[in-house]
């Protein structure tokens, strides 16, 4: 199978990182869709990826930097001709996000209009997910793949529940995090992975400053805590994803992101202190992601 990091960054527009999306494709051609934020479909494209060929997503939690990209994926998924109505699967809250934006939704005059003609009318399925909410446990299986949920910490559940994931196909175990700080339910979906992609939002250094400065950053999880969580749970490899914009060199992140980050210490040698970080707990091979990394398994 193929893993295809499709975003790497998080809530902010970065030039250099979309938001959070990652593409399994397997063998038999079936792709799976983990996280659906800003410029999703557009990487699809550029991995030669048609997005009318992805009828299958799943929702870690409903940020923004983890869903605003869908309803462009299935927009334009309809204009590709897309055939059947995509899978949706996603925690307490997806339906209404879904259910909002279609037919019934933001984007209903657009949908009218362009089901003006015959040939939009015909696939009109394609604006009209299937949605399952989740509860931990499993969420898909067929004779190639098993997909498996648990609860992770990140925002309070009675807000939002947040999912990690555990991925099992062709003989090989993805684990993947969404945003959480490090827990127990993470170490055991990533247990004996063979590719954990995990969450890693901030260095050590921006931790410290965003802790004097008030702004809270306890839901994520620190290179140190991640590299301690892959040892914990003997992942074969680990990939650190869901950069913070830390390693960004925008004048215009470094103007707009100064009430959030520490501006004077972005740049890309925060990638460095990642690194370095993670592999003081964690002696297996670390990759640090970036947008359109394709690693084969
Ligand atoms: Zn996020
Ligand atoms: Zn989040």
């Amino acid at each position: 199978m193929r893993i295809t990091l499709l975003g790497t960054g998080a809530a902010l527009p970065d030039p250099d990182r979309c938001q959070s999306s990652i593409l399994i494709t397997l063998d038999n051609g079936r792709h799976f869709l983990f996280d659906c934020g800003e410029g999703a479909t557009r990487q699809m494209v550029r991995a030669n990826v048609n997005p009318a060929d992805v009828g299958w997503v799943f929702f870690t939690h409903l940020h923004y930097d983890h869903i605003c990209g869908f309803p462009f994926f299935v927009l334009t998924s309809w204009i590709f001709n897309r055939s059947g109505s995509p899978k949706v699967f996603g925690p307490r809250g997806t339906r209404h996000y879904v259910d909002h934006l279609f037919e019934e939704g933001a984007f209903r005059i657009d949908i009218l209009a362009r089901s003006q003609y015959a040939l939009r009318r015909k696939n009109l399925e394609a604006v009209r997910p299937e949605v399952s909410e989740l509860s931990p446990g499993p969420v898909y299986q067929d004779e190639h793949v098993r997909v498996t949920a648990d609860w992770v910490e990140h925002i309070p559940r009675d807000i939002c529940e947040c999912f990690g994931v555990r991925i099992e196909a062709e003989g090989k175990v993805i684990a993947f995090s969404g945003d959480t700080a490090p827990c127990e339910s993470m170490v055991t979906l990533a247990r004996n992975a063979d590719l954990l992609i995990h969450e890693c939002t901030f260095p050590q250094s921006f931790i410290e400053h965003r802790r004097k400065s008030g702004v809270g950053t306890f839901a994520h999880t620190s290179p140190g805590e991640l590299g301690e969580l892959a040892s914990r749970a003997s992942a074969k490899s680990l990939v650190a994803t869901h950069f913070g914009h830390f390693d960004s060199t925008s004048p215009v992140l470094k103007r707009a992101a100064g009430a959030h980050l520490p501006v004077d210490l972005m740049g890309p040698e925060r990638l460095d202190e990642i690194a370095r970080d993670i592999r003081k707990n964690y002696s297996g091979p670390v990759r640090l992601a970036r947008d359109l990394m394709r690693i084969d398994l």
